[in-house]
């Protein structure tokens, strides 16, 4: 059902990225930002040589029912791969593979977590729509506006990719408080008042995670000559966070 549905990468144990529950992860390739930091450049690119079927995936989870509770969708960007979802929830035609493969892992019984850069709100509220995610973690890498967005190097115009972030936070909001954010902090990159901007655009959220910078595979690899924040560096950030009244903690 899912033959043309690969995927770039699946890890089969993942205790790590929904914590709480027994998951495992798959990872789509190819993705609409550029982030210098990428610590993942062969996902962002789509350059992976790895691939897994989605019936792989389905089998694996079919011979651990009762064990597994939750498969996390990765990336990359997975909401690339939903490129005909848009098309049939407007027209009501027939779904896209990663939806049908959705369907099938809710039909087992786990619940499903994407990780999002935001870019693509229609697809994010299809998702929810049709009850084929559970928890959304949505990352803000920047200011939400265009000099903030260009600095993580968008394949559309940075301005567009602010705006979809800010529509998807909304989707978000008033859905559940089954979501969090994520940004990735570095000096470098983010300012003291870029983060206290970032708090003021982006409004109430159940849950901000700010995660240190990891210089030891980058996708440009200049980035990879630069330090990583110190653990007190993130903490003074959450501080900071939370004099603003956000809910916030160093992952
Ligand atoms: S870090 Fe940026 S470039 Fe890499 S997968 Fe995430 S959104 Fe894409």
């Amino acid at each position: 059902m899912s033959a043309n549905l690969t995927f770039s990468g699946f890890q089969k144990l993942d205790l790590i990225n929904f914590p709480g529950y027994m998951a495992c992860t798959v990872y789509t390739a190819g993705c609409n930002l550029r982030c210098p930091y990428c610590h993942n450049p062969g996902l962002a690119s789509g350059s992976s040589d790895e691939a897994y079927t989605a019936d792989e995936v389905l089998s694996y989870i079919e011979k651990r029912k009762g064990m597994l509770e939750a498969l996390v969708v990765s990336g990359g960007e997975p909401t690339l791969h939903f490129s005909n979802l848009e098309k049939a929830t407007t027209e009501g035609g027939a779904s896209c593979a990663f939806e049908a493969f959705l369907k099938s892992v809710k039909s087992l019984g786990l619940l499903v977590k994407l990780d999002t850069n935001g870019c693509r709100p229609a697809v994010v509220r299809s998702l929810i729509d049709s009850a084929l995610i559970d928890y959304v973690a949505l990352d803000i890498k920047a200011p939400l506006d265009e000099e903030g967005y260009s600095r993580v190097k968008p394949l559309i115009p940075a301005q567009e990719a602010a705006e979809n972030i800010k529509q998807t936070l909304e989707i978000l909001r008033s859905w559940s408080d089954n979501w969090e954010v994520r940004t990735t902090y570095l000096p470098y990159l983010l300012s003291t008042q870029d983060i206290l901007k970032m708090v003021q655009q982006t409004g109430r959220v159940p849950k901000w995670y700010i995660q240190a910078f990891n210089p030891a595979v980058t996708l440009d690899g200049t980035w990879g000559q630069l330090s990583a924040p110190q653990e007190k560096d993130c903490q003074e950030i959450v501080s900071l966070m939370r004099e603003k009244g956000v809910n916030a903690f160093v992952r």
